[in-house]
């Protein structure tokens, strides 16, 4: 079984970019805050531990998110792999992942940075405007107004909500980046790391993305647990 991590800082296109390599890998995402959102749902027995974390306003505990993933992996439809989205975000979830999966004779195949530099990532993470009469969003970057710094449809002047000012975001980001750059090192220190330039056009990054995945998934062999030949 390939496991395939993605990974990106917020706004270096993860989200775009899972869904096309899944359609090309032909392997479902599996996401870990919608394997939460169904157990606690469907009341499982999981379902019902994570629960009881989040009503008490507590993180639920990796094992707990191991093990959810863990029953998901053993589905059919990821007989043939999965990419796993929103976990791990830190180095010791990283660490349980592993062994988990170690346990069951695989492991991760391969992780995917797709790289962009920190201030690029403030960059499109504080872009966002809207305008005073109505809200109505823009992005310097991605969705510019017509003329600067007015709205389009109501000509009203655009503002930054504080949130969304550079200042905001670089605080927001200088923490999540950090755990982010650990759990990078975990995988650069397995061997299973490769980075892709995330400033490329987005169908560029696609293409790089396959690349990498593909190779990765040709030298490996497949099903997963085969070593390579000595
Ligand atoms: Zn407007």
């Amino acid at each position: 079984m390939q496991v395939v991590i993605l990974l990106g800082a917020p706004g270096a296109g993860k989200g775009t970019q899972a869904p096309l390599l899944a359609q090309r890998l032909g392997i479902p995402i599996v996401a870990t805050g919608d394997l939460f959102r169904a157990a606690v749902r469907d009341g499982t027995p999981l379902g019902i531990e994570a629960r009881r974390y989040m009503d008490a306003g507590q993180l639920v505990p990796d094992d707990i998110t191991v093990r959810l993933l863990l029953d998901r992996l053993g589905r059919p439809d990821a007989d043939r792999g999965v990419i796993l989205d929103g976990f791990p975000r830190t180095d010791v979830q990283a660490g349980a992942l592993d062994e988990a999966l170690a346990a069951r004779d695989s492991g991760v195949r391969i992780a995917v940075l797709i790289d962009v530099p920190a201030d690029e990532v403030i960059r499109r993470m504080s872009g966002r405007w809207v305008c005073r009469a109505a809200g109505h969003p823009y992005h310097e970057l991605f969705s510019p107004p017509r003329e600067p710094g007015v709205c389009d449809i109501d000509g009203s002047p655009l503002y930054q909500r504080s949130d969304d000012r550079p200042e905001t975001i670089r605080a927001r980001m200088e923490q999540q980046l950090g755990a982010l750059g650990a759990v990078v090192d975990h995988y650069r220190a397995s061997g299973v790391l490769r980075v892709v330039d995330g400033l490329q056009e987005i169908d560029q990054v696609g293409d790089a993305i396959a690349a990498v995945v593909e190779a990765a998934v040709a030298t490996h062999g497949s099903p997963a647990g085969d070593p390579p030949a000595a």
